[in-house]
């Protein structure tokens, strides 16, 4: 029961009171045995979980509160393993790099981070944004602002034209060179700089675009960017720094490379093959399958203007495939992390990804699992 404690802390900790709070649950999701317990009392010091205690018990000190959700399911906070929380795609995603100004994004993030929390997200983990995101994490922990636990990738890595270069698409006179200091890797040495440089910003995590994507101003949103050498330096390295490796894939050849190199978690994994999921298998991989943004870039690729033309193509061919993909390799008994890439369709939507998982064949306590235990276990 010690991680399901340790998770329901997060929804107290704003107070900071020594009065205990009582909660009388209905019923209470039991995240390590994958159980729905009924009739508990779940006993809360401050940030502590004390107990959880069979039946509706009434505290001995009169100073203590009791809060009465017979009627209601409690649940440990849940835990989105890929979300972009400064930015949130419409149709001016494409123009916010040249109008917007650090502060700007900083507002905006304040927001969706605070929407997340609402949600019931209590821990996510930020796959990529300018820098800000850092920020952010730091503010949410003094307590500044309101928003989940963060864990943050920082800046992602790409190579040049690849789907994580920042100049991607733009005129010849905006576009520069980005190197390692901006996230852009094209050997063995840059792969390491671009490591230390995050760790250097901040970053929790480290995020590689192993393969083309969907939003970036490209043509292929599969092709794979890395040789295996860099992503196998850019592991080395997030290791020595005591960090781990997400890997942004759609093409299974850019996956394989990948999970070789030593990634943690494969993201979107969409046209990974059956030999790819023996090879996640294999090497304890997780997918992270983000089946909601696959939807939701597939439903607004259908709306006319929307994107920029080399992007729609794209989105309409991969889009549509990940919830089938998510379907095989649960099947097959790959390791699944929840995660959504919320950013991508609206912040707070986040639990739209339960219903299509349950939809592709999990029962809903494993999808609650993958968003709580394991997840928490990843983290
Ligand atoms: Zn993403």
């Amino acid at each position: 029961m010690n991680k399901l404690l340790f998770l329901l802390t997060v929804l107290f900790s704003f107070s900071i009171t020594s009065q205990n709070t009582y909660l009388h649950c209905g019923k209470l999701i039991d995240t390590k045995n994958g159980k729905v317990l009924t009739n508990k009392t779940v006993v809360v010091s401050g940030k502590t979980i004390l107990s959880i205690l069979d039946g509706y018990v009434t505290p001995e000190n009169s100073e203590d509160i009791v809060i009465d959700l017979k009627d209601k399911t409690v649940m440990p906070g849940l835990i989105d393993m890929h979300v972009h929380l400064e930015s949130e795609l419409s149709l001016k995603s494409y123009i916010e790099p040249f109008i917007l100004n650090e502060a700007d994004i900083a507002f905006n993030s304040q927001k969706h981070a605070k929407i997340t929390l609402m949600a019931g997200f209590t821990t996510v983990r930020d796959l990529g944004g300018s820098g800000v995101n850092v920020s952010l994490r730091n503010a949410i922990a003094q307590e500044k602002v309101v928003g989940p636990r963060i864990l943050t990738a920082e800046k992602a890595l790409g190579t040049t034209g690849g789907h994580a270069d920042p100049t991607n698409g733009r005129s010849k006179v905006l576009m520069g060179d980005p190197g390692p200091k901006e996230g852009v890797v094209n050997s063995v040495d840059d792969a390491r700089k671009a490591v230390r440089q995050r760790y250097k910003n901040g970053a929790d995590w480290i995020k590689i675009t192993a393969t083309g994507g969907v939003l970036s101003v490209a043509k292929s949103g599969q092709n794979p960017q890395f040789t295996l050498e860099e992503i196998k330096a850019i592991c080395e390295t997030a290791k020595d720094y005591g960090m781990q490796v997400a890997a942004h894939a759609h093409g299974d050849e850019g996956m394989r490379r990948a999970i070789l190199g030593g990634v943690k978690t494969i993201e979107h994994g969409t046209l990974m093959s059956a030999e790819t999921m023996e090879l996640m298998k294999e090497y304890k991989v997780y997918y992270v399958p983000t089946i909601t943004a696959g939807k939701s870039v597939e439903a607004k690729a259908k709306i006319k203007g929307y994107f920029p033309e080399i992007i729609v193509p794209k989105a309409l061919a991969i889009g549509p495939k990940i919830q089938d993909t998510f379907r095989k390799a649960y099947s097959k008994g790959v390791l699944i992390a929840f995660g959504t890439d919320a950013g991508v369709f609206n912040h707070g939507e986040n639990g739209k990804e339960f219903g299509y998982m349950v939809e592709a064949g999990m029962p809903a306590i494993e999808t609650i699992q993958s968003a709580t235990i394991t997840n928490a276990k990843v983290l």
